[in-house]
C-alpha cells in the first residue's frame, strides 16, 4: 500500500503525464496512440491508459487519421456524419496511417483574455487554438477612472462567463515589471496609478473561473509559441506548407517524431506598445527570474545620461521606442493634427501617412519611423547578445509600421551584432491574427489549462460536451489512486522532474 506522500506524488505524476499528452496533441495535431507513445517515449499501454482518462474527461476525442474517410469531429466534439473531411479540423502536421487518431477538443473549451495597457482595457474570448470568438474594447482608462474601469471589466467578465458555459480559464496580460507574488505592477511609466492596483486581489479572489496573470510581453511570447503552430505564422511566414517548414527549418534533434516544434521553443517576443517589453521562451519555457520580472527590456538603459525614467534609471529603452515615446517625438517635430489623440491613435496616423504617396507629411512620417526603428534596433542588439533566441518577433502597436520599421531594426543589427550570431537569428513582425497582448492573455489561460487539466475539469466540475459527465474531486482522487495501484509510474520517464513538482503545488 503506498504511503499518502507517495500517493500524492503519483497523482501529480499522472497529471504531469496527462499534460504531456495534451501538449503533444496541441503541438502536433491529430496523432495515433502509437505516435504519441513514440514521441513521449512511453509504452503503448501507458498511453492507452492516459488517453482513456482524457477521453473520459472529454478533453480529447477520437478522429480519423489524415487521408481516411471517416467523418470528422465537430466543434462541440461530436461527430458530423454528413460533413466531408476538412483540413481545418486537423490543420497541424499529421502523419498518414490507418489507426484511430486522437485530437484535443479545442473548440469545446473557451478562455477569456484580458489586456491591460496604460489607457486601454480589452477583453476577448478564444478557443484553445487561439481563434478569437469575441473582442471588445472598454472605454479609455485615465488616472482618475481606473477603479471605475476595473469594476466595468469585472462585470463584463462575469457576463461572459454566464453567457458561455465553455469558459474554463481567464488570462490577464498586465504591463511590467509585474511582481507576481505581490500581484502588482512595480512601475508603469506615464500611468502610475496602475501601481496601486492589486490584480490578484481584484480578480483572482472570488472568481468562479481560475484567473492567471502575466506580464504583457511574456504573455505575448506564450502566444507566439502556442499559436504560431496553430496559425502557421511563426517568423511572419504565413501560408507556409510542411515542405516549406522542412526546407526552412532543420528537423528537431530529438529521437522522436516531432514532440515539440523547435521553432516555438526558442523565441523572443519584443513588445513595442505603449511600453517596451520582452518575453523569452528558451527550450520551451518562459524565462522567469526570481520574482518573475526577468527580461524587463524596457528598463535597460541605452543612454546612461539620457531621459529620466520613473523606474529610477536614465535612458530606458521605452523612453525612445514605445508608442508613448513615438507620440512625444511627433509632438517635438510639430506633427500637425495629433492634438487629443491617444498614443495608439497618433501612431496609427503616423503609419498611415507614411504609406500615403499623396500625403505631404509622408517624408516626416518616414523619418520618425526610421528614428524609432533605430532605437528599437538597439534593443534588438541587446536581445540577441543577452538571450540568443532563434526568432525575434516584433509585436504590438509599433509593429503596424511594417517593413520600414523592420528595415531600420535590421540595419542596426547588421551594424552591431557579430555576423555568425546575426545570421542565425530571424527578426520578423508578428502576424498573429489578433492583437498580441490580448492573444497573449488567452495564451496564459490556455497554457495553464494544458499544464494542469484536472484543475479545470474536476475541481470546478466544468466538464464539457454532451458526452462528458461531471467528474467530482472524489472521482479525480480515485483515478489517481488507480494510477498508482496499476504501477503506471514504471512506464513514465518524467518521475520527479520539475514540471511534476510544480504541478503538485
Ligand atoms: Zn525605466
Amino acid at each position: 500500500m503506498p504511503s499518502v506522500r507517495r500517493t500524492l506524488s503519483q497523482a501529480a505524476l499522472s497529471e504531469s503525464n496527462r499534460s504531456h499528452v495534451l501538449h503533444h496533441l496541441y503541438r502536433n495535431g491529430v496523432s495515433s496512440r502509437a505516435q504519441i507513445a513514440r514521441a513521449l517515449n512511453l509504452t503503448p499501454a501507458a498511453i492507452t491508459k492516459i488517453t482513456a482518462r482524457l477521453l473520459d474527461d472529454g478533453l480529447i476525442a477520437k478522429t480519423p487519421m489524415h487521408g481516411q474517410t471517416q467523418p470528422p469531429v465537430q466543434r462541440d466534439g461530436t461527430v458530423d456524419e454528413n460533413a466531408p473531411h476538412p483540413s481545418m479540423t486537423a490543420p497541424r502536421s499529421v502523419s498518414s496511417g490507418r489507426s484511430v487518431g486522437l485530437t484535443i477538443r479545442s473548440h469545446a473549451f473557451h478562455v477569456i483574455g484580458v489586456k491591460f495597457a496604460r489607457s486601454l482595457l480589452q477583453l476577448g474570448t478564444f478557443d484553445l487554438d487561439g481563434n478569437q470568438l469575441s473582442l471588445e474594447d472598454l472605454p479609455t482608462v485615465t488616472e482618475k477612472t481606473i477603479d471605475e474601469s476595473l469594476t466595468t471589466l469585472r462585470r463584463r467578465m462575469n457576463d461572459l462567463i454566464k453567457e458561455d458555459d465553455a469558459i474554463v480559464s481567464i488570462g490577464m496580460a498586465v504591463p511590467g515589471p509585474y511582481l507576481r507574488t505581490e500581484g502588482r505592477t512595480a512601475v508603469v511609466s506615464s500611468m502610475n496609478s496602475w501601481r496601486r492596483i492589486n490584480f490578484r486581489e481584484r480578480f483572482e479572489e472570488g472568481s468562479s473561473v481560475p484567473v492567471f496573470i502575466e506580464q504583457d510581453a511574456r504573455a505575448g511570447a506564450l502566444a507566439e509559441s502556442l499559436f504560431s503552430t496553430q496559425h502557421q505564422t511563426l517568423g511572419g511566414r504565413v501560408d507556409r506548407t510542411p515542405e516549406d517548414d522542412r526546407a526552412n527549418f532543420p528537423a528537431p534533434s530529438r529521437d522522436c517524431d516531432s514532440y515539440e516544434d523547435e521553432d516555438a521553443e526558442n523565441l523572443a517576443y519584443y513588445l513595442l506598445g505603449e511600453g517596451v517589453g520582452l518575453g523569452v521562451i528558451e527550450n520551451g519555457r518562459l524565462l522567469d527570474g526570481y520574482m518573475g520580472t526577468a527580461t524587463e527590456l524596457g528598463h535597460i538603459s541605452i543612454d546612461i545620461e539620457g531621459r529620466p525614467c520613473e523606474c529610477g534609471n536614465f535612458g530606458c529603452l521605452e523612453q525612445y521606442c514605445s508608442a508613448v515615446a513615438t507620440h512625444k517625438i511627433m509632438q517635438e517635430h510639430g506633427y500637425p493634427g495629433i492634438a487629443g489623440l491617444s498614443h495608439r491613435e497618433a501612431c496609427e496616423r503616423l503609419f498611415a501617412d507614411a504609406t500615403d504617396a499623396n500625403q505631404p507629411l509622408k517624408g516626416m512620417a518616414l523619418d520618425i519611423i526610421d528614428q524609432v526603428g533605430r532605437y528599437a534596433g538597439y534593443g534588438c542588439v541587446t536581445i540577441i547578445n543577452a538571450y540568443n533566441p532563434k526568432h525575434i518577433i516584433v509585436g504590438d502597436i509599433l509593429s503596424h509600421a511594417g517593413t520600414r520599421l523592420l528595415d531600420a531594426i535590421n540595419e542596426v543589427v547588421r551594424e552591431r551584432v557579430v555576423e555568425q550570431v546575426r545570421a542565425s537569428t530571424s527578426i520578423a513582425l508578428s502576424s498573429l491574427p489578433t492583437d498580441s497582448a490580448v492573444s497573449g492573455a488567452a495564451a496564459v489561460a490556455i497554457t495553464a489549462f494544458l499544464d494542469n487539466p484536472s484543475r479545470f475539469i474536476h475541481k470546478h466540475g466544468r466538464s464539457r460536451g454532451p458526452d462528458c459527465e461531471r467528474a467530482p474531486a472524489e472521482e479525480s482522487r480515485r483515478h489517481a489512486l488507480t494510477d498508482v495501484r496499476d504501477g503506471e509510474q514504471q512506464d513514465f520517464p518524467y518521475l520527479g522532474n520539475n514540471s511534476s513538482q510544480n504541478q503538485n503545488q
